[in-house]
């Protein structure tokens, strides 16, 4: 069997509270809604559960809070098979929730809470990434402070780790993270961001923009397109990958599943226009359903994929 990677995820839990109904309340109004779902979500912990099941041995640094969402957020990561000694417990304070409100068009009003996520520190996590018993790639996103993200890549780095970051929600990127992380992968939005920062003209994201910023930042960058798939670029050259066409019903959580599977290909050694085809795949197939880490590919489903891409060669 082939050895197994480590990836140390850096990143947020967050528990998605979605009610359904016919329309919203006004102020000072009380209405019955028609359905109530929850879910587990947060950037961090949705890519931690994708890589998990991509066969990498995930561990998740971040922090809840002592309430009955930390609990579930605990024996969900757990059930994912993603080592959870690095999630701290903070007294007083709420874990990451995100309330959504659905109307029959479909129309959504969220408001994130970010709570115990905000207190993810710089020391949590270096010594986190520097406890692990190996670590091949640390992943993180923007939902938790910057310094922590910069703290557990720069720890990673030392241990001879790659760095990946994706940096979603678009916001500015602090230049002591741009200097310890090896991969930036954006999508549309989160691009049109940093080329900005980097005064680059990037009304398309054209093979020309894509160098552009990456010769500005990482070097290393890899756009994710919605239905268009990927666009991945080193040394100067980029390489489109295309996503498979599907019917979606929902793409909550498709930037997700691409980045997980994208870390743990590169992690295992794919080369990064491999693991960005893996990283459509699986993305496509939760496009597919409903829901955020309920709809990426199973254990079993990652296996069928394996196998297919080995027969198409
Ligand atoms: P985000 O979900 O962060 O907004 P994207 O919209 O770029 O990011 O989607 C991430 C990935 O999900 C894409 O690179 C692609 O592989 C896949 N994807 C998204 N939408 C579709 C779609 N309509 N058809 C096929 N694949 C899709």
């Amino acid at each position: 069997m082939a050895q197994q990677v480590a990836i140390i995820v850096v990143g947020s839990t967050m528990i998605d509270m979605m009610t359904y109904a016919e329309r919203v309340p006004a102020a000072g109004e009380t209405l019955i809604g028609e359905r109530f779902a929850q879910g587990f979500g947060g950037k961090g912990a949705n890519q931690a559960v994708m890589a998990s099941r991509l066969g990498a041995a995930v561990a998740m640094v971040n922090c809840v809070g002592d309430d009955v969402f930390g609990e579930m957020t605990l024996e969900n990561l757990t059930r994912e098979g993603i080592d959870a000694t690095s999630v701290t417990l903070i007294a007083g304070v709420s874990s990451g929730v995100a309330p959504i409100w659905v109307e029959a068009d479909g129309t959504n009003r969220i408001i994130v809470v970010p709570g115990a996520n905000n207190h993810v520190s710089p020391d949590q996590a270096r010594s986190a990434v520097e406890s692990a018993a190996e670590v091949h790639l640390v992943l993180g996103q923007f939902e938790i402070p910057q310094a922590a993200t910069a703290s557990a890549f720069a720890a990673g780095r030392r241990r001879g780790a790659v760095t990946v970051l994706n940096p979603a929600p678009a916001a500015e990127l602090s230049p002591s993270l741009l200097e310890v992380t090896d991969w930036l992968i954006p999508n549309e939005v989160e691009f049109g961001h940093l080329a900005r920062a980097c005064r680059v003209d990037a009304v398309r994201v054209d093979d020309e923009a894509i160098t552009a910023v990456a010769a500005r930042t990482t070097g290393r960058i890899v756009v994710t397109l919605g239905a268009e798939g990927a666009a991945v670029c080193e040394d100067g050259h980029v390489t489109r990958v295309m996503a498979p066409p599907v019917q979606a019903v929902d793409t909550t959580g498709a930037g997700d599943a691409f980045v997980g599977t994208f870390a743990s290909g590169l992690a295992r050694g794919l080369s990064p226009a491999a693991a960005a085809e893996l990283g459509c795949r699986c993305a496509a197939i939760s496009d597919t359903r409903q829901g955020t880490q309920t709809s990426f590919p199973s254990v079993d489903e990652i296996a069928e994929l394996r196998r297919e891409l080995r027969r198409d060669g």
